[in-house]
């Protein structure tokens, strides 16, 4: 008799992108002449740059000939791929990093996911609220997040709520957390953290012996100087953090595959006896057993990004989101709603006009101006009254979305 692991039964049944979907399509076969725009799923629409197809392609005729083929590459990463990652995303900053410490993989959504394997189960997790789901669900898939109580909160995880009254600043916990996740610049809510509210973090993360995992996914869309790129630019975070980053968002690598994870050497966590182990090692350990390396071709293509034509390119794509967030806030507030984010990042977080849910206002939207966004509550249960709409799609859609937007609430 094989057993099932038990902590799946608890997730909740449905995912929230596919609750949607099914509220769209069921929407669309009873409105078949509406036109439904999506501003909804965080997911990217213009093509890649040419600077990374020229790369792949050269990429693919290497493998063409015997005498350039790759099979099996190093697991963590070809070396000149981990360091272009040091010489452009780090050492401008003023962070040194060796090429161990750089772990390539297929997207931070693996590595967010896995990095639990190395951690003992009886840790105590610290999350803000709301926040990207995949750190709550791994959590609970290995059973460190406890029990999903009725109101959505899970037994064992310690949440920092995240909203307006606080201004989306999260408050350290009062009790002692072991391990923290923090996602800057934010998904859902696209708010940045200062440099001195990280260095909070920081701080207390090395004064309670706890590791800080930071989703650096969004990186590429701070606009403000002073805004922190990575952890690293704080004092003794290298004692204290993973650092998660992806080519996804920074130059649309969502259907390509390819991020990478820093492990400093620095870091260490402790056994039940005291002793202490470097992460690093036990990453490297698991990533050798359960992952065989990202292929060569998406490597040449995440080293493409660093080229100068590359870096501008990829810039450029950056601007046209960024453009398409200006002319959304712009049109939002015009309207009269309270937005958030939108300027350090693709994602526009607004308030729901008073008394209404998230999923109402889901609701609304598609049966007024036929706009999908996301309930603000399927991020976590601080998100209830908020709704996400983000800012990766077309130019044309914006825009008709926010004139049709205008129209309904005017
Ligand atoms: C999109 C996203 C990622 C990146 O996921 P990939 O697996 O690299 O595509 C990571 N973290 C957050 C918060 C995201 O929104």
């Amino acid at each position: 008799m094989a057993l099932v692991n038990e902590n799946f039964l608890k997730l909740p049944v449905s995912y929230l992108f596919s609750d949607i979907a099914k509220k769209v399509n069921a929407f669309k076969v009873s409105h078949p002449t509406a036109r439904v725009i999506s501003l909804g799923i965080g997911d990217v629409t213009r093509p890649l740059a040419p600077a990374v197809i020229e790369a792949m392609h050269k990429a693919v005729d290497e493998m063409s000939r015997t005498s350039t083929f790759r099979g099996y590459g190093p697991e963590a990463g070809y070396d000149f791929l981990r360091e272009a990652i040091i010489k452009n995303d780090f050492a401008p900053r003023g962070i040194h990093l060796d090429p161990k410490e750089v772990f390539v993989n297929d997207g931070a959504k693996s590595d967010t996911g896995n990095i639990g394997d190395i951690l003992g189960l009886d840790n105590s997790i610290c999350m803000t609220d709301p926040i990207y789901p995949v750190y709550v669900d791994s959590n609970a898939m290995c059973g460190r997040a406890g029990n999903l109580t009725p109101g959505g909160v899970w037994s064992n995880i310690i949440y920092t709520p995240c909203n307006a009254e606080n201004n989306f600043v999260p408050a350290l916990p009062d009790q002692k957390v072991d391990v923290i996740y923090l996602c800057y610049p934010n998904n859902p809510t696209g708010t940045v953290i200062t440099r001195a509210e990280l260095k909070k973090w920081v701080d207390y993360a090395l004064k309670s012996d706890s590791i800080i995992m930071y989703d650096a996914a969004y990186e590429a869309y701070i606009q403000d100087k002073d805004i922190p790129h990575s952890i690293y630019e704080i004092k003794g975070a290298k004692r204290c953090a993973i650092e998660f980053h992806s080519y996804s968002k920074t130059a649309g690598f969502t259907g390509v595959r390819c991020g990478y994870t820093i492990v400093p050497r620095e870091l260490t966590a402790t056994t039940v006896t005291g002793e202490r182990v470097e992460l690093g090692a036990l990453w490297n350990r698991r990533q050798c057993t359960k992952f065989n390396g990202t292929g060569y071709i998406q490597q040449r293509a995440a080293e493409a990004t660093y080229t100068p034509e590359g870096k501008a390119q990829i810039q450029e794509t950056i601007a046209y989101y960024m453009e398409n967030a200006r002319i959304m806030r712009q049109a939002l507030t015009k309207v009269g709603l309270k937005v958030y984010g939108g300027e350090n990042a693709p994602y526009i977080w607004l308030k729901t006009p008073s008394g209404t849910t998230s999923w109402q206002f889901f609701d609304q939207l598609l049966h007024g101006p036929h706009i999908v966004g996301t309930p603000g509550v399927g991020f976590g249960p601080a998100g209830e009254g908020y709704f996400r709409l983000t800012a990766f799609g077309t130019r044309e859609d914006c825009i008709e979305a926010m004139d049709r937007l205008t129209q309904w609430l005017g």
